[in-house]
């Protein structure tokens, strides 16, 4: 595995591995490397011949008062596990190497972030958009691949490729998760013994609305975002930062439930971490049996 801090350097390998027809394929990721982060691996290596992660937590997506510093950082841990699980080429940058200087333009995204995480974390998708537009630019990817896990950053980057002509294929994983069903996430191991124990009770109750929406026990989406609060406030000791019930991909709130793929996802706020979760609702798993 070859490990690259500088960009010029990781342009020249890209540069020599387009040359040698090798297809390209990118796992962005901000580090503290878990199963959720090699599924994607495991996907971009059945898509293309190269491998590329890059670690980088980006300062550019973290409000003021977010947990940029205390971030989960291991940087030897995340080479050793990402050489193990078939990375080719890992691309470390430091902050002075993306950011010489202020940004003198910002991409700013102006459709789906009124909802979820983007009404909770203003500026966050800005940040994001522009980091992933930057590392597309150096790396020049074939395929990308994005986790279920920030559903709406998948939803947000599909728009961006699509917007802005981008040639890189977008790959959608799953949401890994522990044997107990909380999603995996580096922010995990700041949990609480406690506030870990219960905090599988998230996915649980996801799950249970999520079948009930499959089963079309609910007459809107409104009344399964009330179900599950209503559970999880009585589950968790966590601040419930928003349960929404969403058309995806284009993020918007309806009155039914009409047709096309449904999330439901959830945020939630502990002394030290924030928790997200989602599930998706496909259009033919509720299709038959209307009630
Ligand atoms: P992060 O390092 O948290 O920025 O995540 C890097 C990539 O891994 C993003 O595309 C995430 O959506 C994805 N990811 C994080 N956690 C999971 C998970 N539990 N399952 C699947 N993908 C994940």
């Amino acid at each position: 595995m070859r490990i690259i801090t500088e960009i010029q350097q990781m342009k020249t390998e890209i540069e020599k591995q387009k040359n040698r027809k090798r297809s390209i394929g990118f796992v962005p990721t901000m580090g503290y490397l878990h199963d959720g982060h090699l599924s994607l691996v495991n996907m971009t290596k059945k898509s293309a011949d190269v491998t590329v992660m890059s670690i980088f937590v980006n300062p550019l997506q973290f409000g003021p008062g977010e947990d940029f510093d205390s971030y989960p950082r291991d940087a030897e841990r995340d080479i050793s596990i990402a050489e193990a699980n078939g990375v080719d080429i890992l691309f470390m940058p430091q902050r002075e190497n993306m950011y010489p200087k202020p940004m003198s333009s910002s991409i700013v995204v102006q459709k789906g972030t009124d909802v979820l995480c983007g009404a909770s974390r203003p500026g966050h998708f800005d940040g994001v958009a522009t980091v992933v537009m930057k590392l597309l630019q150096i790396v020049k990817p074939d395929y990308a691949a994005f986790g279920m896990k920030d559903v709406q950053q998948v939803a947000v980057i599909e728009r961006l490729v699509e917007d802005y002509h981008l040639d890189v294929m977008i790959l959608r994983g799953n949401i890994v998760r522990e044997e107990d069903g909380l999603a995996m996430s580096s922010r995990n191991v700041r949990l609480k013994t406690e506030e870990r124990l219960e905090a599988s009770a998230i996915y649980q109750i996801l799950n249970e609305a999520a079948n009930r929406i499959r089963e079309h026990d609910f007459s809107s989406p409104e009344e399964a975002e009330v179900f599950a609060k209503e559970r999880m406030a009585e589950a968790l000791s966590a601040e419930i930062d928003y349960i929404e019930c969403l058309s995806f991909p284009d993020l918007s709130k309806q009155g039914d439930f009409t047709s096309g793929d449904w999330i439901l996802a959830a945020a939630v706020r502990y002394s030290e971490v924030r928790l997200i979760d989602n599930i998706l609702i496909q259009e033919g798993e509720r299709s038959c049996t209307e009630k």
